[in-house]
Protein backbone atom coordinates (compact mmCIF):
# COMPACT_ATOMS: atom_id res chain seq x y z
CA UNK A 1 0.00 0.00 0.00
CA UNK A 2 1.18 3.56 -1.15
CA UNK A 3 0.97 5.80 1.44
CA UNK A 4 2.04 9.84 1.65
CA UNK A 5 2.49 11.34 5.36
CA UNK A 6 2.43 15.49 4.63
CA UNK A 7 4.71 16.20 7.75
CA UNK A 8 6.84 14.27 10.31
CA UNK A 9 4.68 13.05 12.84
CA UNK A 10 5.73 11.36 16.13
CA UNK A 11 7.10 7.76 15.91
CA UNK A 12 4.89 6.24 18.18
CA UNK A 13 2.67 5.94 15.03
CA UNK A 14 4.78 6.90 11.93
CA UNK A 15 6.43 3.76 12.76
CA UNK A 16 3.69 1.42 12.87
CA UNK A 17 2.74 3.12 9.25
CA UNK A 18 6.58 2.60 7.82
CA UNK A 19 6.10 -1.17 9.27
CA UNK A 20 3.65 -2.25 6.95
CA UNK A 21 3.23 0.35 3.62
CA UNK A 22 5.35 1.80 1.23
CA UNK A 23 5.82 5.50 3.31
CA UNK A 24 7.07 8.73 2.02
CA UNK A 25 6.50 11.84 4.42
CA UNK A 26 6.92 14.51 3.92
CA UNK A 27 10.67 16.24 5.47
CA UNK A 28 10.54 19.98 5.75
CA UNK A 29 8.93 22.23 8.60
CA UNK A 30 6.83 23.76 6.10
CA UNK A 31 4.07 22.04 4.65
CA UNK A 32 4.16 20.71 1.18
CA UNK A 33 2.58 23.46 -1.30
CA UNK A 34 -0.63 22.73 -3.30
CA UNK A 35 1.62 21.48 -6.47
CA UNK A 36 4.02 19.09 -3.96
CA UNK A 37 1.32 17.80 -1.92
CA UNK A 38 -0.75 16.61 -4.92
CA UNK A 39 2.22 15.58 -6.53
CA UNK A 40 3.09 13.26 -3.72
CA UNK A 41 0.05 12.14 -2.97
CA UNK A 42 -0.99 10.88 -6.51
CA UNK A 43 -1.19 7.35 -6.84
CA UNK A 44 -1.65 6.85 -3.01
CA UNK A 45 -3.98 4.56 -1.42
CA UNK A 46 -4.09 6.28 1.85
CA UNK A 47 -2.92 10.07 2.98
CA UNK A 48 -2.57 11.05 6.34
CA UNK A 49 -3.11 14.73 6.35
CA UNK A 50 -2.24 17.76 8.47
CA UNK A 51 -5.07 20.77 8.92
CA UNK A 52 -2.62 22.81 6.97
CA UNK A 53 -3.63 20.35 3.72
CA UNK A 54 -6.73 21.61 1.80
CA UNK A 55 -8.81 18.08 0.76
CA UNK A 56 -10.66 18.37 -1.90
CA UNK A 57 -12.44 17.36 -4.80
CA UNK A 58 -9.47 18.55 -6.91
CA UNK A 59 -7.32 16.55 -4.71
CA UNK A 60 -9.23 13.32 -4.99
CA UNK A 61 -8.90 13.90 -9.03
CA UNK A 62 -5.64 13.83 -8.91
CA UNK A 63 -4.62 11.24 -6.31
CA UNK A 64 -7.13 9.04 -8.18
CA UNK A 65 -9.41 6.46 -7.93
CA UNK A 66 -7.50 4.27 -6.03
CA UNK A 67 -7.18 6.57 -2.75
CA UNK A 68 -9.25 4.54 0.23
CA UNK A 69 -8.40 6.77 3.49
CA UNK A 70 -7.61 10.23 4.35
CA UNK A 71 -6.43 10.08 8.19
CA UNK A 72 -6.17 13.93 9.38
CA UNK A 73 -3.57 14.37 12.50
CA UNK A 74 -6.15 16.82 14.09
CA UNK A 75 -10.01 16.55 15.59
CA UNK A 76 -10.59 19.35 13.61
CA UNK A 77 -11.31 18.53 10.16
CA UNK A 78 -12.58 21.57 7.97
CA UNK A 79 -9.93 21.25 5.95
CA UNK A 80 -11.50 18.37 4.47
CA UNK A 81 -14.79 17.90 2.35
CA UNK A 82 -16.19 14.90 4.37
CA UNK A 83 -19.70 14.81 1.81
CA UNK A 84 -17.14 14.97 -1.53
CA UNK A 85 -15.40 12.08 -0.06
CA UNK A 86 -18.07 10.34 1.17
CA UNK A 87 -19.35 10.25 -2.42
CA UNK A 88 -16.10 8.99 -3.48
CA UNK A 89 -16.28 6.39 -0.48
CA UNK A 90 -13.17 7.17 0.80
CA UNK A 91 -12.96 7.27 4.46
CA UNK A 92 -11.62 10.16 6.54
CA UNK A 93 -10.38 9.76 10.45
CA UNK A 94 -9.86 12.23 12.89
CA UNK A 95 -8.25 12.03 16.31
CA UNK A 96 -10.89 13.10 18.85
CA UNK A 97 -10.51 12.74 22.63
CA UNK A 98 -6.25 12.83 23.27
CA UNK A 99 -5.96 16.16 22.89
CA UNK A 100 -9.07 17.68 25.15
CA UNK A 101 -7.15 18.17 28.31
CA UNK A 102 -3.76 19.81 26.48
CA UNK A 103 -6.03 22.18 24.27
CA UNK A 104 -8.31 23.34 27.61
CA UNK A 105 -5.51 23.64 29.54
CA UNK A 106 -4.26 26.27 26.94
CA UNK A 107 -7.69 28.14 26.83
CA UNK A 108 -7.96 28.78 30.37
CA UNK A 109 -3.59 29.77 29.74
CA UNK A 110 -4.86 32.46 27.73
CA UNK A 111 -8.09 33.47 29.66
CA UNK A 112 -5.23 34.30 32.90
CA UNK A 113 -2.75 35.73 30.11
CA UNK A 114 -5.09 37.84 28.87
CA UNK A 115 -7.33 38.82 31.64
CA UNK A 116 -3.93 39.87 33.90
CA UNK A 117 -2.24 41.39 31.25
CA UNK A 118 0.77 39.50 30.64
CA UNK A 119 1.65 40.24 26.99
CA UNK A 120 2.08 43.98 28.27
CA UNK A 121 3.98 43.03 31.00
CA UNK A 122 6.06 40.93 29.36
CA UNK A 123 6.93 43.48 26.85
CA UNK A 124 7.60 46.10 29.45
CA UNK A 125 10.12 43.47 30.87
CA UNK A 126 11.77 42.37 27.96
CA UNK A 127 12.04 46.31 25.84
CA UNK A 128 13.12 47.82 29.21
CA UNK A 129 10.42 49.96 29.93
CA UNK A 130 10.60 47.88 33.81
CA UNK A 131 11.27 51.05 36.26
CA UNK A 132 9.57 50.76 39.27
CA UNK A 133 6.25 48.49 40.56
CA UNK A 134 3.53 50.53 39.04
CA UNK A 135 0.31 50.84 41.53
CA UNK A 136 -1.81 52.07 38.36
CA UNK A 137 0.07 49.90 36.23
CA UNK A 138 -1.34 46.43 34.58
CA UNK A 139 -4.49 46.61 35.77
CA UNK A 140 -6.25 43.25 34.99
CA UNK A 141 -9.81 41.90 35.78
CA UNK A 142 -10.30 39.13 38.58
CA UNK A 143 -12.03 35.54 37.89
CA UNK A 144 -13.15 34.48 40.75
CA UNK A 145 -16.78 34.05 40.74
CA UNK A 146 -17.29 35.50 37.46
CA UNK A 147 -19.07 33.68 34.38
CA UNK A 148 -17.50 31.87 31.95
CA UNK A 149 -19.43 31.59 28.07
CA UNK A 150 -18.85 28.65 26.65
CA UNK A 151 -19.75 28.73 22.86
CA UNK A 152 -19.82 25.01 21.59
CA UNK A 153 -20.20 22.25 24.63
CA UNK A 154 -18.14 19.26 23.38
CA UNK A 155 -15.22 17.83 24.42
CA UNK A 156 -12.71 20.52 25.41
CA UNK A 157 -15.68 23.14 26.14
CA UNK A 158 -16.52 20.84 28.92
CA UNK A 159 -13.06 20.60 30.04
CA UNK A 160 -12.94 24.45 29.86
CA UNK A 161 -16.03 24.53 32.32
CA UNK A 162 -15.01 21.59 34.74
CA UNK A 163 -11.30 23.96 35.59
CA UNK A 164 -12.87 26.79 35.60
CA UNK A 165 -16.20 26.03 37.85
CA UNK A 166 -14.15 24.09 40.48
CA UNK A 167 -11.13 26.23 39.97
CA UNK A 168 -12.73 29.50 40.57
CA UNK A 169 -15.82 29.09 41.25
CA UNK A 170 -17.13 30.62 37.84
CA UNK A 171 -20.83 30.59 36.48
CA UNK A 172 -21.17 28.42 33.49
CA UNK A 173 -23.37 29.70 30.21
CA UNK A 174 -23.08 27.82 27.28
CA UNK A 175 -24.19 26.96 23.67
CA UNK A 176 -24.43 23.81 21.83
CA UNK A 177 -26.89 22.26 19.04
CA UNK A 178 -28.22 20.01 21.58
CA UNK A 179 -28.91 19.50 25.28
CA UNK A 180 -26.88 18.65 27.72
CA UNK A 181 -27.87 17.60 31.00
CA UNK A 182 -25.29 16.12 32.37
CA UNK A 183 -23.59 19.19 32.04
CA UNK A 184 -26.03 21.31 33.21
CA UNK A 185 -25.81 19.02 36.42
CA UNK A 186 -22.06 18.67 36.72
CA UNK A 187 -21.02 22.35 36.73
CA UNK A 188 -24.99 24.15 37.65
CA UNK A 189 -24.36 25.19 34.13
CA UNK A 190 -27.27 26.97 31.73
CA UNK A 191 -27.51 26.60 28.34
CA UNK A 192 -28.54 29.85 26.99
CA UNK A 193 -29.11 31.89 23.86
CA UNK A 194 -26.03 33.07 22.03
CA UNK A 195 -27.48 36.50 22.85
CA UNK A 196 -27.78 35.79 26.24
CA UNK A 197 -24.41 34.29 26.85
CA UNK A 198 -22.37 37.68 25.11
CA UNK A 199 -24.58 39.36 27.25
CA UNK A 200 -23.94 37.87 30.74
CA UNK A 201 -20.25 36.43 30.24
CA UNK A 202 -17.07 37.83 32.35
CA UNK A 203 -15.13 35.34 29.59
CA UNK A 204 -16.06 34.06 26.55
CA UNK A 205 -14.49 30.59 25.13
CA UNK A 206 -14.60 29.09 21.86
CA UNK A 207 -15.13 25.60 21.10
CA UNK A 208 -17.43 25.00 18.12
CA UNK A 209 -15.71 23.57 15.31
CA UNK A 210 -15.55 25.84 12.32
CA UNK A 211 -18.69 24.72 10.11
CA UNK A 212 -21.10 26.89 7.92
CA UNK A 213 -22.93 28.19 11.08
CA UNK A 214 -20.01 29.22 13.25
CA UNK A 215 -17.54 30.79 10.66
CA UNK A 216 -17.13 34.43 11.51
CA UNK A 217 -19.88 34.27 14.30
CA UNK A 218 -18.00 36.86 16.15
CA UNK A 219 -17.96 39.98 13.76
CA UNK A 220 -18.67 44.10 15.03
CA UNK A 221 -22.57 42.85 16.36
CA UNK A 222 -21.18 40.27 17.93
CA UNK A 223 -18.36 42.40 20.24
CA UNK A 224 -20.77 45.13 20.26
CA UNK A 225 -23.21 42.63 22.97
CA UNK A 226 -20.05 41.52 24.64
CA UNK A 227 -19.29 43.53 28.25
CA UNK A 228 -16.32 45.69 27.84
CA UNK A 229 -14.73 44.25 30.28
CA UNK A 230 -15.06 41.00 29.06
CA UNK A 231 -11.97 38.76 27.66
CA UNK A 232 -12.62 36.74 24.34
CA UNK A 233 -10.51 33.40 24.55
CA UNK A 234 -10.36 31.22 20.87
CA UNK A 235 -9.05 27.97 20.97
CA UNK A 236 -10.95 26.57 18.10
CA UNK A 237 -10.74 27.44 14.96
CA UNK A 238 -9.11 31.17 13.37
CA UNK A 239 -12.17 31.43 10.87
CA UNK A 240 -14.64 31.48 13.84
CA UNK A 241 -13.30 35.26 14.30
CA UNK A 242 -13.36 38.05 12.12
CA UNK A 243 -10.13 39.32 12.95
CA UNK A 244 -10.63 42.82 11.62
CA UNK A 245 -14.18 43.33 13.78
CA UNK A 246 -11.57 41.79 16.48
CA UNK A 247 -8.77 44.18 16.05
CA UNK A 248 -11.42 47.25 16.35
CA UNK A 249 -13.19 45.88 18.88
CA UNK A 250 -9.77 45.33 20.78
CA UNK A 251 -8.82 49.10 19.53
CA UNK A 252 -11.82 51.04 20.89
CA UNK A 253 -12.35 49.01 23.87
CA UNK A 254 -15.51 47.41 23.18
CA UNK A 255 -14.15 44.20 25.07
CA UNK A 256 -10.95 44.37 27.53
CA UNK A 257 -8.76 41.65 25.75
CA UNK A 258 -8.32 38.62 23.69
CA UNK A 259 -6.35 35.18 23.63
CA UNK A 260 -6.25 33.26 20.96
CA UNK A 261 -3.99 30.02 19.76
CA UNK A 262 -5.76 30.00 16.44
CA UNK A 263 -5.99 32.78 13.86
CA UNK A 264 -6.60 33.06 10.19
CA UNK A 265 -4.81 33.00 8.53
CA UNK A 266 -2.15 30.53 10.34
CA UNK A 267 0.59 32.45 10.40
CA UNK A 268 -1.34 35.48 10.79
CA UNK A 269 -0.11 38.44 8.16
CA UNK A 270 3.07 39.98 8.74
CA UNK A 271 1.24 43.21 8.90
CA UNK A 272 -1.74 42.45 10.62
CA UNK A 273 -2.49 44.90 13.32
CA UNK A 274 -3.80 41.96 16.23
CA UNK A 275 0.35 41.22 16.16
CA UNK A 276 1.13 44.30 18.11
CA UNK A 277 -1.70 45.33 20.22
CA UNK A 278 -0.88 44.69 24.06
CA UNK A 279 -4.40 43.75 25.00
CA UNK A 280 -4.32 40.52 22.36
CA UNK A 281 -2.18 37.42 23.44
CA UNK A 282 -1.42 35.11 20.42
CA UNK A 283 -0.17 31.66 20.39
CA UNK A 284 1.03 29.50 17.21
CA UNK A 285 -1.50 27.00 17.01
CA UNK A 286 -0.42 24.93 20.06
CA UNK A 287 -3.07 23.55 21.82
CA UNK A 288 -2.50 19.96 21.39
CA UNK A 289 1.29 20.33 21.68
CA UNK A 290 2.07 18.14 25.04
CA UNK A 291 4.61 14.54 24.31
CA UNK A 292 1.46 12.17 25.73
CA UNK A 293 -1.44 14.04 23.59
CA UNK A 294 0.84 14.40 20.05
CA UNK A 295 1.58 10.43 20.50
CA UNK A 296 -1.81 9.33 20.98
CA UNK A 297 -2.86 11.72 17.82
CA UNK A 298 -0.13 10.15 15.93
CA UNK A 299 -1.38 6.29 17.17
CA UNK A 300 -4.93 7.18 16.27
CA UNK A 301 -3.61 8.63 12.91
CA UNK A 302 -1.65 5.88 11.91
CA UNK A 303 -5.00 2.93 13.12
CA UNK A 304 -7.34 5.14 11.25
CA UNK A 305 -4.93 4.69 8.36
CA UNK A 306 -4.35 1.45 8.61
CA UNK A 307 -7.97 0.30 9.00
CA UNK A 308 -9.24 2.06 5.66
CA UNK A 309 -6.11 0.37 3.74
CA UNK A 310 -7.26 -2.48 5.18
CA UNK A 311 -10.90 -1.83 4.09
CA UNK A 312 -12.25 -2.07 7.90
CA UNK A 313 -14.31 0.46 10.07
CA UNK A 314 -11.83 3.52 10.88
CA UNK A 315 -11.83 3.55 15.06
CA UNK A 316 -12.57 7.37 14.41
CA UNK A 317 -14.32 8.30 11.27
CA UNK A 318 -16.05 11.67 10.68
CA UNK A 319 -19.23 12.60 8.88
CA UNK A 320 -20.04 15.25 7.40
CA UNK A 321 -21.96 18.41 8.86
P1 LIG B 1 -16.59 18.42 19.93
O1 LIG B 1 -16.59 17.54 21.14
O2 LIG B 1 -17.18 17.91 18.66
O3 LIG B 1 -17.31 19.79 20.34
C1 LIG B 1 -17.79 20.72 19.42
C2 LIG B 1 -19.03 21.35 20.02
O4 LIG B 1 -19.42 22.43 19.16
C3 LIG B 1 -20.22 20.41 20.11
O5 LIG B 1 -20.66 20.39 21.45
C4 LIG B 1 -21.29 21.04 19.22
O6 LIG B 1 -22.58 20.99 19.77
C5 LIG B 1 -20.83 22.48 19.20
N1 LIG B 1 -21.34 23.22 18.04
C6 LIG B 1 -21.18 22.94 16.73
N2 LIG B 1 -21.81 23.86 15.98
C7 LIG B 1 -22.38 24.72 16.85
C8 LIG B 1 -23.16 25.88 16.69
N3 LIG B 1 -23.52 26.32 15.49
N4 LIG B 1 -23.57 26.53 17.81
C9 LIG B 1 -23.23 26.08 19.04
N5 LIG B 1 -22.47 24.99 19.25
C10 LIG B 1 -22.06 24.32 18.17
O7 LIG B 1 -15.11 18.87 19.56
P2 LIG B 1 -13.85 19.11 20.53
O8 LIG B 1 -13.02 17.89 20.59
O9 LIG B 1 -14.31 19.74 21.80
O10 LIG B 1 -13.04 20.17 19.64
C11 LIG B 1 -13.63 21.41 19.32
C12 LIG B 1 -12.82 22.13 18.27
O11 LIG B 1 -11.60 22.57 18.85
C13 LIG B 1 -12.37 21.26 17.07
O12 LIG B 1 -13.35 21.19 16.08
C14 LIG B 1 -11.11 21.95 16.60
O13 LIG B 1 -11.44 22.86 15.58
C15 LIG B 1 -10.63 22.72 17.82
N6 LIG B 1 -9.35 22.22 18.36
C16 LIG B 1 -8.28 23.05 18.40
C17 LIG B 1 -7.08 22.62 18.94
C18 LIG B 1 -5.88 23.51 19.02
O14 LIG B 1 -4.77 23.04 18.90
N7 LIG B 1 -6.07 24.80 19.27
C19 LIG B 1 -6.97 21.29 19.41
C20 LIG B 1 -8.08 20.48 19.37
C21 LIG B 1 -9.28 20.95 18.83
P3 LIG B 1 -23.45 19.61 19.87
O15 LIG B 1 -22.73 18.77 20.89
O16 LIG B 1 -24.76 20.05 20.37
O17 LIG B 1 -23.43 19.02 18.50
Amino acid sequence: MKVFVTRQIPAAGLDRIRNVCDCEVWPDRLPPSRDQLLEKSAGCDGVLSLLSDRIDAEFFDHVGPQLKVVSNFAVGYNNIDVAEADRRGIAVGNTPGVLTDATADIAVGLLLAAARCFREGIDNVTHEQWKTWEPMGFIGQDLVGKTIGIVGMGRIGAAVARRLHFGWGMSVLYTARSEKPEIDDQFNARRVEFSTLLAESDFVSIHTDLNPQTEKLFGDETFAQMKPTSVLVNTARGGIVDQQALHRALQAGTIFAAGLDVTEPEPLAADSPLRSMGNCVILPHIGSGTVASRDAMATIAADNLLAGLNGQPLPHRVAAN
